[in-house]
């Protein structure tokens, strides 16, 4: 199964993407994650997305498409893709459409997390991961147990994404609104599109994407 998650910044994208991970065996498959290592490794796609990516812009849609096309040729994405933050333009969603065919396969759901852009920023603003094993956190929603202790691996060390900021994130929903909603009625044509309650908690949101995939959504 292939599904695209979609939502603005802050949705919950990831979050259900490694969920996803852990209960179904599927590979998220997050452009945001891959061009972030790809500038922490100062590769030439790095080096090209780094300001853009500061500033809350859109990198090219021939980038984004040329590392996913990269990563669906790695056999683990067989299992299943859950494609994150991609696509996230007309162009892109034209290019996946070309990738998965290539390569005999076919999206299945496009999930959409409805959520409330002011809830967002907040959200948004807030969040960190444990530096060792990316587990997410939050200021006011998810702190550690122990103060300074990641729950999970019990590393001391954490960080925030340089884009993660309220003057960025509102230009990253700019740019969701601009380039990325405008994407749905191509998947709405292909009978393809469910939503599920972005603001619910986490758990919610989960139930009912697993709902969709098992065709009671
Ligand atoms: P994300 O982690 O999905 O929020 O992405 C972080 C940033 O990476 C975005 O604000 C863009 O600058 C860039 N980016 C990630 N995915 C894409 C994409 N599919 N198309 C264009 N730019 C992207």
């Amino acid at each position: 199964m292939n599904i695209i998650l979609l939502g603005p910044p802050g949705a919950g994208k990831g979050t259900q993407a490694k969920w996803l991970e852990s209960e179904r065996g599927m590979v998220q498959l997050s452009t945001g994650d891959m061009l972030r290592a790809a500038v922490k490794a100062g590769t030439p796609t790095g080096l090209k997305a780094k300001a853009v990516m500061e500033a809350g812009e859109l990198v090219s849609d021939a980038i984004v498409s040329g590392i996913i096309g990269e990563r669906l040729d790695m056999a683990d994405t067989d299992a299943g893709a859950i494609f994150d933050g991609y696509p996230r333009t007309q162009a892109q969603a034209e290019s996946l459409d070309g990738l998965l065919a290539e390569r005999g396969r076919k999206l299945d759901y496009v999930i959409e997390l409805e959520v409330n852009e002011e809830a967002l920023v907040e959200r948004v603003e807030g969040r960190f991961t444990c530096a060792q094993c990316g587990e997410g956190y939050h200021d006011r929603f998810k702190q550690p147990r122990v103060e300074g202790t990641c729950d999970v691996c019990g590393s001391h060390e954490f960080k925030r994404r340089p884009d993660d900021n309220a003057e960025t994130v509102r230009t990253r929903m700019a740019e969701y609104r601009a380039k990325t909603a405008p994407i749905l009625p191509f998947y709405e044509a292909k009978g393809l599109v469910r939503r599920v309650d972005g603001m619910a908690d986490i758990e919610e949101v989960s139930r009912q994407i697993a709902a969709i995939l098992d065709g009671q959504g």
